[in-house]
């Protein structure tokens, strides 16, 4: 295992595969050391033409996909062919390649267990120090070691990580391992926005229950994924890959809340100059206080302000366990307790 332990990480590293993407002129290479697997065999009867192999490579020039005429007998082969001047040995065309029996084999070293699986990954793994519980069950199941503990927080070490998503599968926390897609970081943006607007929306939409809502209660809702569904796939069509990023974000996903209740404002004028982004203000001609809601940062300072109750601050936290539903909490601040109105 130690020797297989040394390929994963000795020839992942990008400096080893510059080092020696010229393989003919090193003698190292030329000598074969008992360390490197054999040049690749080609069964190009197997072959799907899916390409892992020419993407895993890390040697320039060395495996090309070629596509043989078709002729009256059928359509031509597609296989690859290795060119053992480039080649240098590593045999990480033959660990990819899905195909049973094998298209590609290097000796006894094309057995890789399956969580070697060194197909490029379109997912990072990171954990969300927010939602993390600090059980190590992550790093206890990792593989190859790649995660730590620093500076108190859990790390997924990206160099040594080999996108195995183990991690993932353990982690007893909603969304607190995350596979997060690197490819496509603008329309998860964008689909993310349009999550968070639609749920801030919907909850903002929700006034009257939550001027009706007593400090220690909750209010609960199930928001049916369904209602964003339409507008989430026309930003990323791909519905699992949605699904997954929506679950993401969702997870993490707080919203504060300020309700004014202006019918009991008695005018004091207290939560003017305690508001940092100066969007609570003194209108003269209608002799009452007004807020521009767009400069808010909910803060709560207004809310730990006011002596008569005029704002109520909430917290809404929600989760998608299911996949269906988005399930919303609110609860009133009772940062105030105790403040007599
Ligand atoms: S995906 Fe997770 S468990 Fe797998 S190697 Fe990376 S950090 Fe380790
Ligand atoms: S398994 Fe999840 S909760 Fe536990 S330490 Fe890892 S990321 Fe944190």
């Amino acid at each position: 295992m130690s020797s297989l332990m040394w390929y994963i990480f000795d020839f992942a590293r990008k400096a080893w595969a510059d080092a020696f993407a010229n393989a003919k002129t090193n003698p190292e290479i030329a000598e074969k050391p008992e360390r490197f697997r054999d040049f690749p065999k080609v069964n190009k009867e197997y072959c799907i033409g899916c390409g892992a192999c020419t993407v895993s490579c890390p040697s320039p020039n060395a495996i090309k996909i070629v596509r043989e005429e078709d002729d009256e007998t059928g359509e031509g082969l597609t296989y690859p062919i290795i060119f053992p001047e480039a080649c240098i040995r590593c045999g990480f065309c033959a660990e990819v390649c899905p195909t049973d029996p094998k298209t590609l084999e290097c000796g006894l070293n094309h057995y890789i267990l399956p969580e070697f699986n060194l197909i490029p990954s379109k997912r990072k793994y990171v954990v969300d120090d927010f939602l993390c519980i600090k059980c190590k069950k992550c790093m206890k199941k990792c593989p190859v070691e790649a995660i730590s503990v620093v500076d108190g927080k859990l790390v997924v070490d990206q160099l040594k990580c080999i996108s195995c998503g183990e991690c993932l599968g353990v982690c007893p926390v909603n969304g607190a391992m995350k596979g997060v897609f690197v490819d496509n970081l603008q329309d998860q943006k964008e689909l993310i926005l349009s999550c968070v607007n639609f749920l801030e929306e919907f909850i903002e939409g929700k006034e009257e229950d939550l001027r009706l809502l007593e400090q220690n209660d909750l209010l609960q809702y199930d928001v049916p994924v369904s209602e964003i569904w339409d507008d989430a796939l026309k930003i990323m069509p791909d519905e699992e890959i949605a699904l997954e990023i929506i679950t993401n974000a969702v997870n993490r996903l707080k919203i504060r809340i300020i309700d004014w209740d202006e019918s009991k404002c008695e005018k004091c004028q207290l939560c003017i100059p305690d508001c940092p982004t100066e969007c609570i203000s003194f209108d003269d001609d209608k002799d009452t206080i007004v807020r521009d809601k767009n400069r808010c940062l909910r803060c709560s300072i207004c809310y730990q302000t006011c002596p008569f109750s005029v704002i109520k601050y909430f917290i809404a936290k929600f989760s998608l366990d299911d996949g269906e539903n988005i399930h919303i909490i609110v609860n009133a601040s009772n940062l105030n307790e105790g403040i007599v109105e």
